[in-house]
């Protein structure tokens, strides 16, 4: 189950916006993410907020995997893109381990359309 969080909060993503006014409506289903970075976002606050269902469900049946568990005790710190161009995201994502270890991941994510939704299919080579 995702965590519940205060539609009024700064957005996870760090948009700087309120959630309710950024990702909130793409993980209620509302609305769809309407370009790659947009959905790379609310993917990254999906992450944050452990909702796996959302993740799972804007990820392409191809390379989706069979199982995913959110509840691992990683924090989600920030994200950063980089850049966005065309199909492709280029960002840094900071998160915490359970022992306070801070990591940083940094992908450059291919997104792909399907029946007009955007939705994650790969890192790019
Ligand atoms: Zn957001």
């Amino acid at each position: 189950m995702p965590r519940p969080y205060p539609p009024f909060k700064p957005c996870p993503c760090g948009s700087g916006r309120s959630y309710s006014a950024c990702c909130q409506p793409f993980h209620t289903g509302e609305k769809a993410a309407p370009t790659p970075e947009a959905l790379m976002r609310s993917r990254y606050s999906a992450y944050a907020l452990a909702d796996a269902e959302y993740v799972r469900r804007t990820w392409h049946p191809d390379t989706v995997p069979a199982e995913l568990d959110l509840n691992d005790g990683v924090k989600y710190t920030g994200l950063r893109i980089h850049r966005a161009e065309g199909d492709e995201v280029d960002f840094t994502a900071s998160m915490k381990s359970p022992d306070g270890q801070p990591h940083r991941m940094r992908e450059r994510s291919q997104f792909v359309q399907l029946d007009g939704r955007w939705l994650y299919w790969r890192e790019s080579e």
